[in-house]
């Protein structure tokens, strides 16, 4: 790590000024300046770009990434800290997932100690595939709340994230009540909510594990703190929605289950989304609410497919996820090649422009973030990756014969994970980085 002063990257930057359409392979929204140095000021914001050829004075620290990717940082919108030790666990469906890995493995985190544990291997995990902002479900525990906002905070992140709600039909370890989790939600609000780069959620695991009466205080709390997000699951699994049925009688869909309880906004990010119908679809577009899209997950648990096209042509926002521990990486360039994967089991084809997309710039709006993060605009907070487009013989050749950009860089996202991440800026700080082989400067 490296202390914050002004700081000059050289490589290939590209990032987006609008939003690519469907099956667009050379689009005007993708903004691409091939060797080019990208200006961080000392205040951690990104202050422009420049050609390569016209270097910055000595007052800028310089890094010289040529041949190397320089993106804005990774935005995952949904991902739990506490699953990250059941990532990759065999054989189950979401229900009996949650009961046989989920549970047992938020439980630990009762004990502070491996709440504060767990909450700083997570995030250096983040920030070592990519990542560089997330909406994040900690436990039930306000402590895992707390050690998580507490380790964003130290590490310059931003963060969206909130104790966990959940008052039924979970094990009795991982309850809470609807008044103590009341007295938790606003006392985590008062004390962490716009501070920094930090924002609070409230954090309903999904509509089965709460009481109609613990839905309504999350929607009072919403009420009452304008500003806040929240965050949620809905339709992600068949017996899941016929469940949330049973318990709802009264709700015309799963997803009206929120509509009902006040809990759907712009500020609203749903998890999945695969179950839904026309006026589902219609609710969410209205509401300004978004899917997390979730691929990886719903591949590894056989949720199903996401209609992004459907939800697209509905108005509704989409973002992208990893879905960690129902996904299997943190690496949101694995999630985009599983969205890509989704979408050609659904009959249709993702451009590498749409994936890239829906990690950043589509995300920062989807947050109403936009003015902080998502691109490499002047003025935005410096979080910044930088990748190598082609590790091993077999991506080093592909990327040799790609023709064009579109083809190099959705060879970079279908052959790329973790291991292309050369080096990870968090408001304009250095947190990780690795050198070339054979090279001496500090990149
Ligand atoms: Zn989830």
């Amino acid at each position: 790590m490296t202390a914050v002063r002004r700081i000059a990257l050289r490589g290939d930057l590209l990032d987006f000024t609008a939003a690519p359409a469907w099956g667009e392979v050379a689009s005007p929204g993708v903004r691409w300046r091939p060797d080019h140095w990208l200006l961080i000021e000392a205040d951690g914001r990104i202050a422009g770009a420049q050609p390569g050829s016209s270097e910055p004075g000595p007052d800028w620290q310089r890094h010289d990434h040529r041949g190397r990717l320089v993106l804005p940082g990774f935005i995952d919108t949904h991902v739990h800290s506490a699953q990250i030790e059941v990532i990759a666990s065999y054989g189950a469906q979401l229900l009996d997932w949650l009961e046989t890995y989920t549970f047992p493995a938020e439980m630990r985190y009762a004990d502070p100690a491996c709440a504060q544990a767990g909450a700083a291997h997570f995030l250096d995990a983040l920030i070592g595939h990519g990542t560089t902002a997330a909406v994040v479900f900690p436990t039930v525990h306000k402590g895992s709340a707390e050690a998580l906002f507490a380790a964003a905070q130290q590490r310059g992140m931003r963060l969206v994230a909130g104790k966990v709600l959940m008052d039924r039909n979970a094990p009795p370890a991982l309850c809470d009540d609807v008044a103590q989790a009341e007295r938790d939600c606003t006392d985590l609000i008062e004390r962490w909510h716009g501070r920094d780069r930090l924002a609070y959620a409230v954090t309903v695991r999904f509509a089965p594990t709460s009481t109609p009466a613990q839905l309504a205080m999350a929607g009072r709390l919403l009420q009452d703190h304008p500003g806040i997000y929240m965050q949620t699951h809905v339709a992600e699994n068949r017996d899941e929605v016929r469940w949330v049925r049973e318990l709802f009688p009264e709700a015309r869909s799963y997803l009206d289950v929120y509509a009902r309880a006040g809990l759907l906004g712009p500020r609203s990010v749903l998890a999945h989304g695969i179950w839904l119908d026309d006026a589902d679809r219609a609710l969410l577009a209205a509401s300004g609410a978004q899917i997390a899209h979730s691929p990886s997950s719903n591949l590894f648990l056989g949720s199903g497919l996401v209609g992004w096209r459907a939800l697209e042509a509905a108005g509704a926002a989409l973002s992208l996820a990893s879905d960690v521990g129902g996904g299997t990486s943190l690496a949101m360039l694995r999630t985009m090649a599983d969205a890509y994967r989704v979408q050609a089991l659904a009959g249709e084809r993702l451009t590498a422009w749409k994936a890239l997309h829906a990690a950043t710039r589509g995300a920062a709006l989807a947050l109403g973030l936009a003015d902080e993060i998502g691109t490499l605009d002047a003025g935005r907070i410096a979080d910044v990756c930088v990748w190598d487009w082609a590790l091993g013989p077999v991506a080093e050749r592909r990327l040799e014969v790609a023709r064009e950009l579109h083809e190099r860089v959705f060879a970079w996202i279908m052959l790329g994970d973790e291991r292309n991440l050369a080096a990870a800026y968090v408001g304009g700080v250095c947190r990780r980085s690795r050198q070339r082989q054979g090279e001496s400067g500090t990149g």
